[in-house]
Formats: C-alpha cells, sequence, structure tokens
C-alpha cells in the first residue's frame, strides 16, 4: 500500500531579542526569514531544537545583560547561535561561552540563517515545496511589536564619530535604504494594520546623504532620498509617522511645516546628550547651544503641538560643576517634554575612555538624581498642561476596565501612557484610533475618558 508521506514537524526556533529599536527590527528581518522557510518560532526554551539570542553592546550594562542572556539559553538549551551587535567582539562572547554554535554581527541575516540550517535543516515538504516560496507583496514581516505599530530602519551606520559611543566601529559609516524601497516596506507593513511607523536609524536627519540624495519613483512620483521626501511620502499612507534619532540641523527646519500640517506626528526625538560647548565638544557633538535653543523656539513657533523627547549623558569624563549647571540651565530654557539620562558610563574602546579627569561614581550618580529631579517637575508640568485637552490616541492595549492608549506626544516603550477609563465599555480595540478627553495627569502619564 502506498501513503502518503507523513510530515514531519516543523523545526523550532526559540528567539530573543535584546538591545535598542534597530536591533529589533534586525530581529524582524530573521524572524520573517525563518517563517518563510518554514520553521515554528516557540516561546519556551525546552520547546526549542536552538536559540538565536540577538545582542546588544552599546554599553557595559548591555554587554553584560546580552552575555546573561547567552549563558541562560546555553544552560537551558544547549544549541545557541549569536547574532547582533556584540557578535562584533567574537572574542567576549568565546571566552565567557565557548559551546556557542555560531556568531555573527549585526545585519547579517545571512549568516545567522546558515548558522541555523547546520543546526536545524529546514522541514522538506515535497507538497509545500514544489516552487521556492517568495514573501509576496502582502505578507509583512513577522513582527515583535504589535500589529498596529512597527519601526521602519531607513538607514544603517553612523558618519559621526561621538568619543563615547562604538556604533560607528561596529556598524560602520551610514548606508541609506534607497526611498522607494522603505516607503514600499511600510506600504506592506499599513496593508498588513499598521497604524504608526517608527522611523529608526542612527542618524535619521543624515538620511540619504551617502546616496546623494538619489531620487527614485514610488506611486508615479519622484522621490529624493532625503528625510523630508521619505515624510511626505509617508504621509500619503495616511498612519502616525514618528521620527527618532534626529540631529538639530537646519534642514529639520523644513519637516516643521508637514507636522503642523497634521501629515507628520508633530513630535521628535532627538539625543541632545549634553549642553556644556565644551563636553560637547569633548563629545565630538555639534557644540552650537544658543543656536539649537534658537531652533527649538522656531520650531514651537511653527508647530506649538510639537513634543520634544531627548536623551542626555551626566559626568563625562571632566564635567565640572559650573558645566553640568549649564546642562540645567539648558532644561529650564529648552523645556523639553521627555528626557531619559544615563549616568556616563565607559565603553569598551571608545576614544572617550582617553579622557582625563573622569567624574567619581557618587558624583555621577548625584548630578543624575538632580537632573532627573530637574526635568521631572518640567515634564510633568508640561503633562498637566494637556489636562482638559482633546487628544486623539492610538490603543494599544485593554487592561480590564481600561484601554492603555498614547496620544502623538508618546512613542511606545520609551514615553508615557493615556488610561482610557471607559476604553473597555467604548470597545475599544488594539489599533483603534480615539478621540480622548484628557482630565488628570502626573509625571509620565495622562488619563481620560472617550471624547463623546
Ligand atoms: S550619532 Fe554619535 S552616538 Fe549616535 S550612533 Fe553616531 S556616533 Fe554613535
Amino acid at each position: 500500500m502506498s501513503a502518503i508521506p507523513a510530515r514531519t514537524a516543523a523545526p523550532r526556533v526559540g528567539f530573543v531579542s535584546l538591545g535598542c529599536p534597530k536591533a529589533l527590527v534586525d530581529s524582524e528581518r530573521i524572524l520573517s526569514q525563518l517563517k518563510v522557510e518554514g520553521y515554528e518560532l516557540v516561546q519556551r526554551y525546552d520547546d526549542a531544537d536552538v536559540v538565536v539570542v540577538n545582542t546588544c553592546g552599546f554599553i557595559d550594562a548591555a554587554v553584560e545583560e546580552s552575555l546573561e542572556a547567552i549563558g541562560e539559553a546555553i544552560a537551558e538549551n544547549g544549541k545557541v547561535i549569536v547574532t547582533g551587535c556584540l557578535g562584533k567582539r567574537e572574542e567576549v562572547i568565546r571566552q565567557a561561552h565557548p559551546g556557542v554554535l555560531s556568531i555573527s554581527g549585526p545585519q547579517d541575516y545571512a549568516s545567522v540563517m546558515r548558522a541555523v540550517h547546520t543546526a536545524l535543516p529546514p522541514r522538506h515538504d515535497p507538497f509545500i515545496d514544489l516552487v521556492p516560496r517568495r514573501a509576496s507583496e502582502d505578507e509583512i514581516g513577522v513582527k515583535l511589536t504589535p500589529r498596529h505599530y512597527a519601526y521602519l530602519k531607513i538607514s544603517e551606520g553612523c558618519n559621526h564619530r561621538c568619543s563615547f559611543c562604538i556604533i560607528p566601529s561596529m556598524r560602520g559609516d551610514l548606508v541609506s535604504r534607497p526611498v522607494d524601497e522603505v516607503l514600499r516596506e511600510a506600504e506592506r507593513l499599513v496593508r498588513g494594520g499598521v497604524r504608526e511607523l517608527l522611523v529608526v536609524s542612527q542618524d535619521t536627519s543624515a538620511y540619504g546623504v551617502d546616496l546623494r540624495y538619489a531620487e527614485r519613483e514610488w506611486r508615479g512620483r519622484r522621490y529624493e532620498t532625503r528625510m523630508r521626501a521619505l515624510c511626505e511620502g509617508l504621509a500619503e499612507l495616511g498612519v502616525w509617522t514618528r521620527l527618532h534619532y534626529v540631529y538639530p540641523y537646519p534642514h529639520v527646519d523644513r519637516i516643521i511645516p508637514l507636522m503642523a500640517e497634521g501629515r507628520l506626528l508633530p513630535y521628535l526625538d532627538i539625543p541632545f546628550q549634553h549642553a556644556s560647548p565644551r563636553i560637547l565638544r569633548l563629545m565630538k557633538r555639534p557644540g552650537a547651544v544658543e543656536r539649537t535653543l534658537e531652533r527649538i523656539r522656531g520650531w514651537r513657533a511653527g508647530c506649538p503641538e510639537l513634543t520634544i523627547r531627548s536623551t542626555f549623558i551626566v559626568g563625562f569624563p571632566g564635567e565640572s560643576e559650573a558645566e553640568f549647571e549649564e546642562l540645567l540651565a539648558f532644561l529650564d530654557e529648552a523645556q523639553l517634554d521627555r528626557v531619559g539620562a544615563f549616568a556616563y558610563s565607559p565603553v569598551e574602546g571608545a576614544g572617550a575612555n582617553a579622557l582625563p579627569d573622569p567624574v567619581p561614581e557618587a558624583l555621577k550618580q548625584e548630578r543624575l538624581a538632580r537632573f532627573m529631579e530637574r526635568q521631572a517637575a518640567i515634564s510633568a508640568a508640561r503633562l498637566e498642561a494637556r489636562v482638559g485637552s482633546l487628544q486623539r490616541c492610538l490603543v494599544d492595549a485593554i487592561d480590564g476596565e481600561l484601554a492603555i492608549a498614547r496620544s502623538p506626544a508618546d512613542a511606545p516603550e520609551i514615553d508615557g501612557l493615556v488610561q482610557i477609563q471607559d476604553g473597555a465599555a467604548a470597545g475599544l480595540q488594539p489599533g483603534q484610533f480615539v478621540e480622548v478627553r484628557i482630565m488628570g495627569s502626573d509625571e509620565h502619564d495622562l488619563y481620560g475618558e472617550v471624547a463623546r
């Protein structure tokens, strides 16, 4: 009796994703490819035939976390493939975990897939594998983020050489993706249900400079590979677009009108890092603080709704008390909405390690606490000013009676939330836009109800 050959069970892969939104995009690409090739993705070490760990190597704490994650995967499963930023420092990984199956750097999808194929050959199913499967135009990648928002990576690498950072040595100089490619990916994501696109790169304002702003065609119109043209294209998709990692360059002024017209979220994530010109020079970053403040004033005049998020480093080598005070004065002047801060910590291989006069750890922590206290009052006051307003929000989740949403001022995972107290009763669903009347605020979040 002839029998139809039984389909073998799909090979199962576990995946641990660490690091920044850019690493998350890499993870999503690898996961998409695994799915296309018929691998099953599983949540538990026990269920996996092999585990891929996508690591981060940005600061020493991230290296530690990555090494711990690799160790846990080895202890729980045994077969571990490592990729991501820390993969650039193979010796560090090999020393701690000599048993890993393979190590590759960021965006090296081919090496990860080769390692997976070696450890776990893809299932061949004669009934479905008659032709090689390709992702169709409508098929969107596997996203680690909820279905209604997605990170859109527009470039790799960075042309800056900030002295505290080793990303350029790990990821190389800026390599932009041509604008039509990015717009087509965004279009597919929106067709797949995405309602918010989060544009990420190392320096979004430098987008296209390596391609000399090459013009490409999308939907019958010519677009330059340049930040403003990209934003115009994304605006055509009719969903929220949020820009991350922008430098305060003069040409950023040109996207403010798009924000004022409601075509782009009035939100800028600009890592200022410090406000003392001397410290900025030591960091090898642009140091014209007065001009930065003027620029912020100009942006707000053009788009009063603008939310500015930033990050800072306190306790950089040589930072004097007076220079730290300059930073606090900048906070008062700039009135930023959202701020993250870190006490400086040396990163192996970074130029700043050679700078004299390190700030003692206790003093760094004390300055960090003072910085956060000063900014907390500013953030709380800016949130309070929104009480009584109507905000268009995007629902992320339903939690009991509440709908957990975000306003245009809140990027996922890093900013605050809007808790809608009658969200469940109003039948809201994740991925839905809703008008919310804001009734209260605290240091981070807003509280409101569905506007009738
Ligand atoms: S802009 Fe500076 S901190 Fe950011 S990736 Fe480039 S070198 Fe690193």
